[in-house]
Order: structure tokens, then sequence, then C-alpha cells
């Protein structure tokens, strides 16, 4: 009995866990871990990924896409999470640790940008990993603006070079440290060592991984909304505009980033913050506090003379400064950006209201000749309450589509019953319309039939048995 209690309260956990290699900065990507997993339990990671973490998934998923699922900080990668910490029974901070996820709240989830298309690595740490027993890959190679390894000041390769071939994040054939393709050691390449700028840029990027030590010490808990907003009002008396102006954004997103409406990519918390001249990735991971930023805000400011300038030509509106560009000619195309975002804007308050049939957010974008990235990253919340509109119609649609079939099942069912026979799939499609067959699939057909068989079966069998109370 003690067994099973003990059962009861301690949930089991379906894999062996291992232990996560790297510490802080060092620490090693999910993709890594799931790959190291799974040659562990001697299965091959598309067996381990297809049938308990990412279930329904085809087994032929490409680099990129497993890489902005696992190691980014997406919807996806958040439920992939939950998975692995679901069957290794580790606790899901540890698991979130080896990806992007602490920046899901902060700027919009997506992994554009941010997530490498391509498997990075630096032969020398694969070389030292060897006399440490295991071979792992860092998480800071995923990102896009790391091309460095700090630990080495050499370049990170991303091809094998016995065979020129770009290498997945997830090899199902084999393990960390060899060539997908020809087999032969990664670890043997010579290291390249290059431009002190790239490093400079690489660590920068690295930071953005979150590490232990930052948790403990000073990670500040203002939102990027908090920290935006606080920036936006050192520019008084000046208008939100000036604030967009100043950091070269359009008005629209400004406003969306300040009522939080709207979540600034990663791109425009680089340039905003790169414009103000502070560090953009102590920003995003709380290195740097609010009043620090305030500070260097107000710097950057007064440097340039912001407000100064612009209350002088608002007392004497003859006097331009010679650098200053004219606000009429420069922005033309802000401004058009600015005038199809009000449009695109528009049309979407319209579904939501009603007004409008809900459609994919493929029509919308084309409808407008923008991209899905682009319309998702202006209109992160309003999209995503479109998507579950238009799932809902769909789903909706579907139903009363189905309804002609299921009257015409329960008919059918009927007249076989009446005559006498079995209610077998044959049995009953002989008493179908032709047409029938033509208009729905053989999916709907058997999805009809596993709904309506039972309830139908209840009925007859009340019918039968009054009938045979009245005799
Ligand atoms: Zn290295
Ligand atoms: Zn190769």
């Amino acid at each position: 009995m003690h067994h099973k209690e003990y059962l009861r309260c301690h949930p089991r956990s379906k894999v062996r866990c291992l232990d996560i290699l790297g510490i802080d900065g060092d620490i090693e990507s999910l993709t890594s871990f799931v790959g190291r997993l799974a040659w562990h339990h001697s299965i091959k990671p598309s067996v381990l990924v297809c049938e308990l973490i990412d279930p329904g998934k085809s087994p032929g998923f490409c680099n990129l896409e497993i890489a902005s699922g696992f190691n980014s900080m997406t919807l996806k990668t958040g439920k992939i999470i939950g998975r692995v910490a679901a069957i290794t029974g580790e606790p899901i901070d540890t698991v979130a640790s080896m990806t992007f996820f602490h920046l899901h709240d902060q700027i919009e989830p997506s992994a554009r940008g941010l997530i490498s298309h391509t498997k990075k690595y630096c032969p020398q740490c694969y070389c030292e990993d060897v006399s440490s027993a295991c071979r792992y890959d860092r998480l800071a190679w995923s990102l896009q603006g790391v091309t460095h390894c700090k630990k080495h000041n050499c370049l990170l390769l991303d091809k094998c070079t016995h065979c020129n071939a770009s290498q997945p994040y997830l090899s199902t054939k084999c393990e960390i440290g060899f060539c997908h393709y020809c087999e032969q050691a990664l670890f043997s390449a010579y290291p390249k060592h290059e431009s002190v700028s790239g490093l400079e840029k690489s660590e920068v990027w690295a930071s953005l991984v979150r590490s232990d030590f930052d948790l403990e010490n000073g990670y500040h808990s203002d939102s990027i909304q908090v920290v935006l907003n606080e920036v936006a009002r050192q520019f008084y008396p000046l208008s939100v505009g000036a604030f967009a102006d100043f950091v070269n954004s359009d008005r629209h997103s400004a406003m969306g980033w300040l009522s939080g409406e709207m979540k600034p990519a990663l791109i425009s918390i680089q340039r905003v913050f790169d414009r103000l001249e502070i560090p953009w990735t102590n920003v995003l991971t709380g290195r740097l506090n609010l009043k620090e930023i305030v500070e260097m805000t107000q710097k950057a400011i007064s440097r340039e003379g912001v407000i100064e300038r612009a209350v002088l030509r608002k007392e004497n509106p003859r006097v331009r400064d010679q650098d200053e560009p004219d606000v009429c000619m420069l922005p033309a195309k802000r401004k058009r950006n600015a005038a199809l975002s009000q449009k695109i804007d528009r049309y979407l308050d319209q579904i939501i209201g009603g007004s409008v049939e809900p459609t994919s957010r493929a029509r919308i974008a084309a409808q407008f000749c923008v991209s899905v990235g682009y319309l998702e990253s202006l209109f992160y919340l309003k999209v995503k309450r479109i998507s579950e509109i238009y799932n809902h119609h769909l789903a909706e649609r579907s139903d009363r589509r189905l309804d002609a079939l299921r009257s015409e099942f329960i008919a059918s069912l009927k007249v076989t019953y009446q005559a006498g026979n079995p209610p077998t799939w044959k049995n009953v499609c002989q008493h179908f319309h032709e047409d029938m067959l033509k208009r729905y699939t053989k999916t709907e057909i058997s999805n009809v039939r596993k709904e309506i068989l039972p309830k139908f079966f209840l009925f007859y069998r009340r019918d039968k048995a009054e009938l045979a109370e009245s005799y």
C-alpha cells in the first residue's frame, strides 16, 4: 500500500533526467539537452521529439523551426518547456533557463531576428568538452548576433570543415560534435581568430542568456512598458511624437508600446536604446535599473538639445537650425507607413467589432501588401484576438455544414433499422444520397458517425423497451 501512496504523491518522470551542462552564460541550449537526452536513452532525437515532446510533429522538422521553437521565447517555447519539464521531472524554471523565455513578456515574442538560421559552434569549446566527458551546444550560439566565442576569442563556425554543409540544431543521425552529413568530427576544425568588433557585439548579445547570477543580483521587475513610458516622459513638455521622432520610430508604434497594446519587437528595442546610447541588452535583462536608464536618457536628450530647440522654435517659428531636417520633407516613408498602419488598425477594429467577416492573418497581410511578420509586430494583441475570432468562425461554419450530413445520417440509420439490418458502415451508406459522399470527406462522415451512433442507440433502446412494456 505504501508503494501506491508513494507513487501517487510523486509524479514519475517518463525519462531519466540528465544534468544540465554549463553554468551562467555558458549554459547549454534546450536543443542540445534534448539531443543528449535522446542519445542517453538510445533513441533517436526525432523519436523523442515526435512522441513525447511535440506530439504530432512530423519527423522531417527543419533546422530553424526546431531552434525557434525550443531555444527561443515564443508561445511554442513555453509549451515545449512544459513538456520537457513534465517528462524529465525537472522544475520548469530550470528547463526555461536553457531558452530565452525570460524575454517572453518583455518584447514581441517572436524568434525573428533572435535565433540564427543554422547552428553555430566553437571547435575549441567542443575540444575542451571532451575532457570533461560531454560535448554540448551553448545557448548563446543560437543567437543571431553572436558570431564569436568569448572564451577562445575565435569565430564560431556554421559549416562542417570537411564537407562544407550547414549543421542542423538537432541531428537525428549522430551525437553533438559530429557532422550530420559526413559524420566526421567538428571539433577537429582549426579555430579562426578575427576582428575585435565582432567579439564585442557577440558579448553584448550573449548577455541575453539568463544566468542565475543575474536573478539574485538586481533583476529589476519593471516591464519594458514601464521603462519606455519613463523614457518618453523625459521628453516633457514635448509630446510622444517627439520621443518617436527621436528614436526613429513611427508615432503609432510608439503609442502602442506606451499603452501596452503592442509589444516592441527586438529590433525596435535595439533601435530605441542604441539611439539613446543605452546598452539595450542590459535594459532587457534588467541589469540596468529604471533610475539609471532615466539618467542616461536625460543625458542623451540634453546632449542634443532636443527640448531647448523645440521650445525656441515654438517661440519663434522662423528660427530653424541648420542641421535640423525639415519636418515636412524628411519622413515621407514614415508618413506613408503611419497612414498604412492607421488603415490596417481601422480594418482590424472592424473585424473585432464584427462589422467585417474575420479572415486569416495571411489574407489580411496580403490585402495591405505587407508581410505577416509586420502585421504581427505592429498589432500583436489585435491579431491574436482576430485569430481566435477566425478559428471560432471556422468551427461554427463547419458545424453548420455538417448539420445536413447529420440529418441524412439519422434518416439512413432509421431506414436501416426498419429494414432490420445492423448499422454497419456499408448498410448505412447504402441509403445515402449519392452526392453526400461527394460533398463530404471520409473523415467528416466518420466523425459524424462516431457522434451520432451512441445517441441513436440510446434512443433506440428506450424505444424498444417502451415497445416491450406496451405488449
Ligand atoms: Zn570556444
Ligand atoms: Zn561534414
